[in-house]
């Protein structure tokens, strides 16, 4: 999350107006900064001239400017370019954080305190969010937990991006735990390989996000590890935040004492949104995609909050879809009521929940991926079989709305699976083209038979 890069060119502005031009051309250019790790500033510089250089004369103006820009004083170490290619093996946490795993860790910045709505049903969470990233690793650990759609995974980042708003260095981990389990079974095959371990990696981290914990049970080593990585950050006052689906006592498949420890911090939940609320969080949309709020007359966002409730992220696809229908009619005055109704009226979950069944579900998208409906409900794990049979598992979640231990027994697979599918396929839609067409065009093809 330390973007080096960044603080380096901020550190050659400051050397810049320092030193003479020539030398600064001369020598500088090829100078990077390769971490900076406790007090140490890790500095490369490309042949033994330059070392020379910078080490005799220009060490103190370098170490002014990374004061300037980080607050911080650091001790340099010069090291050749040459030098660091014979040693990609070493554990120093640049080379921790350039390992191929966590490589999906990334804070969406969009997700801030600043654009949050706060109402009553999730003030808890959001103070406590708030508190916690303001005094890191006085409470430990914050575990957040909902239903789906209610804004943990917002507040997650956002402590992510306030952490790194006030302290630019300190180092910040978001993963969700399905993530987590991917990276730690990448990471085990590899161990050997890299010499790494994994509790070296995370000692490295301050503020240790992760999302949706639900997806570790049953996972034994996996938690195993986790268990130990999260007593080690604890023990080093290092924050931990946790979300779930779910209540941490109701957490099943998860050993008591990990369980135990989830409850030792702070619990908060969020709760379905009052109308209030969710007729602000409309309005904080619409004005942050750009449209003007004029466009939408109370009684329209009046209808998109009664009848979208209980889950945030599907009020927010409630809103996508009259602004497309309003563009698509070409209508460049308010939106009205007519459109609405025109916009809902067509969709499938709403005229055709009761005709539609899990197996019409189940034969649309094997026949859309040419495949038999069976291959879908089978126990096959080739690729192109298990991206069609979460989409499958997919529509039947979101159009007929039935509970994940029902998806399971139709699909034979754990609950978690089911889950695990759900949310693989709505992580996708959020910027894979090819799945939102595929979505879109069995959502029609559903519609029409
Ligand atoms: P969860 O992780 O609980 O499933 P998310 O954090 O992914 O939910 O939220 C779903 C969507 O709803 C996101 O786009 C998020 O920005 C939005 N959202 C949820 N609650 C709020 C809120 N109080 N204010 C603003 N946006 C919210
Ligand atoms: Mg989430």
């Amino acid at each position: 999350m330390i973007n080096i890069k960044e603080i380096w060119n901020m550190t050659l502005k400051c050397i810049e107006d320092k030193i003479p031009q020539k030398i600064y051309e001369n020598y500088f250019d090829d100078v990077k900064l390769l971490s900076l790790d406790k007090n140490i500033a890790t500095v490369v510089v490309p042949n033994e001239l330059s070392k020379t250089l910078l080490e005799g004369q220009y060490k103190q103006n370098l170490q002014d400017s990374l004061l300037e820009v980080t607050e911080t004083l650091y001790d340099l170490k010069f090291i050749l370019s040459s030098e660091l290619e014979e040693n990609t093996s070493s554990t120093s946490s640049e080379n921790l954080s350039k390992a191929s795993f966590f490589k999906h860790s990334k804070l969406n910045p969009n997700y801030t305190f600043d654009n949050f709505v706060v109402g009553e049903s999730n003030e808890s969470a959001y103070k406590a969010s708030h508190l916690i990233a303001d005094h890191l690793a006085t409470l430990n650990p914050l575990f957040i937990y909902s239903a789906s759609g209610l804004g943990k995974t917002h507040l997650m980042h956002a402590i992510g991006n306030y952490v790194l708003s006030v302290t630019p260095l300190k180092k910040v981990l978001y993963i969700t735990a399905e993530d987590f389990v991917d990276e730690y079974v990448r990471f085990s095959t590899k161990r050997d390989k890299n010499n790494v371990s994994m509790k070296d990696f995370f000692i490295t981290v301050d503020v240790f996000l992760i999302d949706d914990i639900q997806f570790l049970a049953e996972k034994t080593q996996t938690c195993e590890m986790f268990f130990h990585i999260f007593n080690l950050l604890v023990s080093n006052n290092k924050q931990i935040v946790i979300t779930s689906d779910r209540d941490p006592k109701k957490l099943e498949g998860l050993e008591e004492r990990l369980v135990s420890r989830f409850s030792s911090g702070l619990t908060v939940s969020i709760k379905v949104p009052e109308i209030d609320t969710l007729m602000n969080i409309l309005k904080l949309k619409i004005k942050a995609s750009g449209h003007d709020l004029n466009l939408f007359p109370d009684d329209v966002l009046l209808y998109l909050a009664q009848n979208n409730s209980k889950n945030v992220r599907e009020l927010e696809g409630a809103l996508n879809r009259i602004v497309f229908y309003n563009m698509i009619n070409k209508n460049p005055g308010p939106i009205t009521m007519d459109l609405v109704h025109q916009a809902f009226d067509n969709e499938v979950v709403k005229d055709h929940k009761g005709s539609l069944s899990p197996e019409k579900i189940i034969s649309t998208t094997a026949s859309y991926y040419n495949l038999a409906p069976s291959q879908l409900t089978s126990k096959v794990r080739i690729n192109q079989i298990t991206f069609a049979r979460q989409i499958a598992i997919y529509l039947c979640r979101e159009l007929l709305d039935i509970p994940f231990s029902q998806i399971g027994k139709i699909f034979s697979r754990d609950h978690s699976t089911i889950m695990s599918s759900v949310q693989k396929v709505e992580n996708l839609l959020k910027d894979d083209n090819q799945t939102i067409h595929a979505i879109n065009q069995l959502k029609d093809q559903l519609k029409t038979r």
